[in-house]
């Protein structure tokens, strides 16, 4: 069984008080959750702070980003040899990154190689935009995402795989439970033709687009989805913990 997975991408909202206040906030509810790896990954600056506050609990901390190169002349950069001290998880190539900050194919694979030799696991972020959603190419795009960001990469060590079709995310409009689940099973026989059939098994695969506290069941219920990336309602405690605690009570 694989164990389900919320993660929370607070992307460039809250100074750090606001995160040791939002943190404060929601850790005594979501320590009660035992049987879901909760994972929460706010704003760079704020990794330390939020790390303090969740220790001792199953709460577990990830970045949002990070550079390939371990050190060196990079200004503003923040490289994996960092954030292995602060936290265990990390986003790559989500869809802000790839539109905004022009992140290639090559730089997800340079970002998702070096956080695995520092020992982090990536989050790695897939899908397709609306256009090519609409032009039948999502299998297409989501496979060539994939090759590319794993090329030459052996073993994935904790490596999640979030499937966000860029049309849902921040747009209040989901895909359906079926449609991801699909995707995401497609993404996983994809695992196997390129690891190995137990690989695939065990790998998560969560869906990220638009997921609520009305709609994260329709998505933690299908067999193929392991949980959910969630934005903007990861930033309402009391709507991230219902997503929580719906994943938590479907997996009794
Ligand atoms: C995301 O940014 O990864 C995301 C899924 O955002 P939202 O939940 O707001 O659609």
């Amino acid at each position: 069984m694989r164990v389900p997975v919320i993660a929370a991408n607070w992307k460039m909202n809250s100074t750090i008080d606001e995160a040791v206040a939002l943190v404060r906030e929601m850790r005594p509810r979501l320590d009660e959750i035992d049987n879901v790896d909760i994972i929460i990954c706010p704003p760079f600056i704020s990794l330390a702070a939020v790390r303090e506050l969740i220790r001792g609990s199953s709460i577990k901390l990830g970045a949002q980003n990070l550079y390939f190169e371990e050190r060196g002349a990079y200004t503003g950069e923040i490289s994996p040899l960092m954030l292995a001290d602060l936290c265990e998880f990390v986003i790559i190539g989500h869809s802000e990154r790839r539109l905004y900050f022009n992140e290639t194919g090559e730089i997800i694979n340079k970002k998702t190689r070096a956080a695995l030799k520092a020992g982090l696991k990536p989050i790695l972020c897939i899908g397709e935009s609306l256009t090519e959603n609409e032009a039948g190419r999502t299998e297409e795009i989501v496979t060539g995402q994939l090759q590319s960001s794993l090329a030459g990469i052996k073993e994935l060590d904790g490596l999640i795989i979030a499937y966000e079709p860029i049309w849902a995310i921040g747009s209040g409009r989901a895909a359906s439970g079926g449609q991801a689940n699909e995707t995401i099973g497609l993404i996983r026989h994809n695992i196997a033709a390129l690891y190995h059939d137990k690989i695939a098994r065990d790998i998560r695969i969560l869906y990220g687009g638009s997921v609520a506290a009305a709609n994260a069941v329709e998505f933690i219920r299908q067999p193929e989805i392991d949980g959910a990336l969630v934005g903007g309602a990861c930033l309402k405690p009391g709507e991230f913990f219902s997503i929580v605690q719906r994943t938590s009570e479907l997996r009794q």
